[in-house]
């Protein structure tokens, strides 16, 4: 390809970009019928194998006109996609995108750089630190995390999953380095029924669980009615594992479950991690971006008392996947389970963790940017040592992903920002208040933020359980088949009177897609009225 067909083409998909994104948002801007079909159904209708059966079995030989290449992606791709982008996403957590976040992506890969070193690109190191230290700043986090602080780090993991398992190495190399004696397969983490599937998944990456359901060493902690971990629970746990002869090292809370984004009570689990000296990680993964807002601060109350910390611009905060924000305020540890220094990777910029004999080299002073404005005029600043984020990663290798964070900032502004939440934390309240409103419908966990768990409740013909969370499951298929529209389900154990607890089929609404509005919104309420209404007349 050369560079002007590369332009050519260049332009030409960034025109399909914009197009698609209007495309996606055409039906319910123009207050259509919501019962005109969708242009793009949210939900993918491809069959399995659909695409397969269409693609050569072998890799051309010959190269093939671009043109050809691009009218395939209209022919063949997008018949397969679930639009993440669509204003109709209510689906699991969103994957926020933002044009400037795709320019970011566009530039990343257009540079092409790999960022493991510091001496492979520096601005690509540099970058990172910076805006990582103002997104602390954004989110009021403690001055520990901040990479110009003492210990802090601060860096772009891929997902929440890798900052959980990485916080889990951390631990355990902070465990055995304060007793060299430990036996590790005595280790044992905590977290509660209502975390993220991969604090479990990172224990048997760790080789402290073998399977899902192997909970010898990995405890799962029993929440409260609003399905927040009980800290007594997991104090008494911690308490019967030591008896046991197990040692504690590891909690892992939720600020913003998966399933109704309930909130941990990280001051008092911080307590109880302090107390027994254990690694306390903080997984904010969706909910974390509305700490931007002031208001919504205090869902970060106690991180002061936690190890580690990460959040995902990528669901919530208009930065195109990945893009997850990972913060510890023990370096140390983290490098120790981390870094390992083959020859190859020998630099003379390079600060070796542990000493290996290459002596850091003093490459410049945290300042406000550039080489005069590091003279601060006194006020006394730690002095910058490039490191190498290979070290505080699982890869050797890493993208240039904090351009894209950097234009999103920058092009956004804090207040855009702050105003782009709230305005989602607004849509789901009226989306709340429209289903307390209808009889029919019953809100199943406190809402938080911008996540409604709602469901069909019983009736006289259609008792509690198995027949009612039939009823909600058909409406969800139905809604979802509409193509209008794209939402998910969870189980949550709604707790009955007689301290029992029962599964119940829940509907999650997540208003989180960046170009949901309110018209939007309006829409898909009246689309599930009119699917639970035309159950009735056809049932
Ligand atoms: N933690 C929480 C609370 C989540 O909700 C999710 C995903 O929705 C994850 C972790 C996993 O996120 P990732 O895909 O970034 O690994």
């Amino acid at each position: 390809m050369s560079p002007d067909e590369f332009r050519r083409a260049g332009h030409a998909m960034v025109d399909w970009i914009a197009d698609y994104w209007g495309a996606l948002g055409r039906d319910a801007s123009a207050g259509g019928s919501t019962s005109a079909p969708a242009r793009f159904p949210v939900l993918s209708r491809a069959e399995p194998g659909a695409l397969l059966a269409q693609l050569p079995a072998h890799a051309p030989e010959d190269a093939e006109p671009w043109d050809r290449i691009a009218a395939d992606v209209d022919g063949l791709i997008l018949p397969g996609l679930t639009h993440w982008q669509s204003p109709h996403f209510y689906a699991y957590f969103p994957a926020e995108a933002s044009f400037p976040g795709v320019l970011g992506e566009l530039l990343s890969a257009g540079l092409g750089v790999n960022g493991m070193l510091w001496s492979t690109s520096p601005a690509a190191t540099e970058l990172e630190l910076r805006v990582l230290d103002w997104m602390a700043g954004l989110l009021g986090l403690p001055e520990k995390f901040r990479n110009d602080s003492e210990s802090g780090a601060g860096c772009i993991q891929g997902t929440a999953s890798e900052s959980t398992l990485i916080a889990l190495l951390a631990a355990r190399a902070r465990a055995l380095a304060a007793d060299p004696g430990l036996d590790p397969e005595r280790l044992a983490l905590y977290t509660s029924t209502q975390a993220h599937s991969s604090v479990i998944k990172g224990a048997m990456i760790a080789g402290l669980a073998s399977s899902p359901d192997d909970h010898r060493r990995v405890r799962l902690i029993d929440t409260d009615a609003a399905y927040a971990m009980d800290p007594a629970a997991l104090e008494r746990a911690i308490n019967r594992d030591l008896g046991a002869g197990l040692r504690p090292f590891y909690v892992c809370a939720t600020v913003g479950t998966t399933s109704s984004t309930a909130i941990d009570p990280v001051p008092a689990i911080g307590a109880i991690t302090r107390r027994h000296r254990l690694w306390l990680h903080v997984d904010a993964a969706h909910a974390g971006a509305a700490a931007v807002c002031p208001e919504f601060r205090h869902l970060l109350d106690g991180v002061d008392l936690a190890d580690s910390l990460c959040f995902n611009p990528h669901k919530w905060l208009l930065t195109n996947f990945d893009c997850d924000l990972f913060w510890t305020g023990d370096k140390p540890s983290l490098l120790r389970a981390l870094s390992i220094t083959p020859e190859y990777l020998r630099n003379a910029a390079a600060v070796i963790p542990g000493g290996t004999g290459v002596p850091p080299v003093f490459v410049g002073r945290w300042g406000t940017g550039s080489a005069e404005a590091a003279d601060t005029g006194g006020t006394p600043v730690p002095p910058f040592e490039a490191p190498d984020l290979r070290d505080w990663q699982i890869p050797l290798g890493r993208r240039f992903r904090a351009l894209k964070l950097w234009f999103v900032l920058r092009r956004y502004g804090a207040a855009n920002l702050r105003a782009h939440i709230r305005e989602h934390v607004r849509l789901a309240e009226l989306f709340e208040s429209w289903v307390r409103a209808d009889g029919r419908f019953e809100i199943l966990a406190p809402r938080v933020l911008n996540l409604i768990c709602f469901r069909l409740g019983p009736t006289s013909e259609v008792p509690d359980g198995p027949q009612n969370d039939a009823r909600n499951r058909a409406l969800l298929n139905r809604l979802n088949a509409s193509g209008r529209m794209y939402l998910t389900h969870t189980v949550l154990h709604r707790r009955e009177r007689d301290g029992s607890s029962s599964p119940v089929f829940t509907l999650r609404l997540c208003v989180g897609s960046s170009a949901t509005a309110e018209e939007h919104v309006r829409a898909a309420w009246g689309m599930i009225r009119e699917a639970v209404e035309s159950e009735t007349v056809s049932g």
